[in-house]
């Protein structure tokens, strides 16, 4: 029978903790009645550097049922996917697949049978792809389905509409403990890893407590990541660029030579002007990009632990 693991990050989740882990508590004694998983599955909990109770909540919980909760404090915030990877990295010996989940568990549970009914069938990972996202608010469902495409376009390779809802087997985790990635952008790298893959459907829920921990920044560098580190294509952007405005610069040439000839070669400030500010903005977007990609492989060269574990209640 499976030994599965649910890995669930928490940053400052006090609000949704208590309700998250009855939630996660029923539907383990159901999946073992049913014998669908082993009696001794866990919950992992990984706390990201919450400042509030979090910690003191997976605490107790562990206290009152150290086999079904465990929880591994992280020595500060070091971000979702970094705190999704520290859970999977530490239940990767104690477990025969992982499932992550978000804390607040807007993801469906009814799909987590169904991911382990399709690892029974030979499937090493199963994704939770979101069916229908009118829980979550317009703009955020909007700008996630617009990324989706962009990344489509860049030619990464990704899930649409998946998240970090999903199951992997052990065999996965021991091919992802390969990867030492630095920005690490987890709904990319598991396609790039092969093994046999499925999906099911993931209906989301409103957040029940607390509000969203992913504040716009830790959003925009999660959206980067997932372009620039799987990507180069806007590095070739540039170069189409470039290419496109010395073609526009010869046209001006013949103009210049024409404007000599027919002695009208003073008027034109504004165009002047302009193409100084035109050109030079393009100048630095070009640069931009190239410190985007200097500032990953900074990131990459020096190699740091993505985190390191303060206590492990196991
Ligand atoms: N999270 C985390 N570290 C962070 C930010 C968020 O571990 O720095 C966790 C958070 O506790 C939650 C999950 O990531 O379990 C997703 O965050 P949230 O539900 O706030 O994001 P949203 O659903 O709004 O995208
Ligand atoms: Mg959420």
């Amino acid at each position: 029978m499976i030994k599965l693991a649910i890995v669930s990050p928490c940053y400052n989740e006090e609000a949704v903790l208590h309700s998250s882990s009855e939630r996660l508590n029923a539907l383990y004694n159901t999946m073992i009645a049913a014998g669908e998983i082993s009696p001794d599955s866990f919950v992992l909990f990984v706390n990201d550097g919450s400042r509030d109770a979090t910690w003191q909540i997976i605490e107790e919980l562990h206290k009152a049922d150290p086999v079904r909760f465990k929880g591994v404090d992280l020595a500060h915030n070091v971000g979702h996917q970094n705190a999704i990877m520290a859970g999977m990295m530490t239940a990767r010996d104690m477990c025969d697949a992982v499932i992550t989940i978000d804390a607040d568990l807007q993801d469906d549970l009814e799909a987590i049978p169904k991911m382990v009914k399709a690892y029974a069938e030979g499937y090493d990972v199963v994704y939770g792809v979101k069916v229908q996202r009118t829980a979550d608010p317009v703009l955020k469902r909007l700008s996630a389905q617009a990324f989706y495409k962009l990344q489509k376009s860049m030619g990464v390779n990704a899930i649409y509409n998946h998240a970090d809802f999903r199951l992997l087997s052990r065999r996965v985790l021991d091919a992802l403990a390969q990867y030492p990635e630095k920005n690490l952008y987890l709904r990319g790298i598991i396609p790039q890893i092969g093994f046999p893959s499925t999906t099911v459907d993931d209906v989301i829920s409103p957040r029940t407590a607390g509000h969203s921990k992913y504040s716009l920044s830790k959003m925009l560098t999660l959206a980067l990541n997932g372009i620039t580190s799987f990507s180069v294509k806007p590095l070739y952007a540039i170069l189409w660029l470039g290419i496109i405005f010395l073609l526009i610069s010869l046209g001006i040439g013949v103009y210049v030579i024409y404007s000599l000839i027919m002695h009208t070669a003073v008027h034109g400030w504004a165009s002047l002007m302009l193409s100084i500010w035109m050109v030079g903005g393009f100048i630095l977007i070009s640069l931009g990009v190239i410190g985007l990609y200097l500032g990953r492989i900074f990131n990459e060269v020096k190699a740091r632990p993505l985190y390191h574990i303060a206590r492990f209640l196991n």
